[in-house]
């Protein structure tokens, strides 16, 4: 699946933790792209938001894997190796609406 990520084994089926970006939601702010963490399932906006949660939760928790979640993207990152993979069809599915403001 994947040349020189060795997190491959941290993949865990999540469950997201919110039906947009967690942070975004609590405080009313908005996202372009979201990211799910494949190791807890936090959902946090992509490096092209204002508030790049999903970076964030990377730092904060040390979770490798993020997820192109939404809109689907199939593709996973992973910011210890600084690469991106396909997942196939190991992607994580919605399990609600979720806004999108563009
Ligand atoms: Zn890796
Ligand atoms: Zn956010
Ligand atoms: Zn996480």
């Amino acid at each position: 699946m994947s040349q020189g990520c060795s997190h491959l084994d941290t993949i865990r089926a999540v469950h997201p933790s919110a039906r947009g970006c967690e942070e975004c939601l609590k405080i009313g702010s908005r996202w372009l792209h979201l990211r799910v963490c494949r190791s807890c399932g936090h959902v946090g906006c992509c490096d092209e938001s204002p508030h790049r949660h999903a970076t964030a939760h990377y730092h904060a928790s040390g979770h490798p894997i993020m997820e192109g979640y939404d809109p689907p993207e199939g593709w996973a990152w992973c910011y210890v190796d600084e690469i991106m993979f396909e997942l196939g069809h190991n992607t994580t599915p919605r399990d609600g609406p979720i806004p999108r403001y563009y």
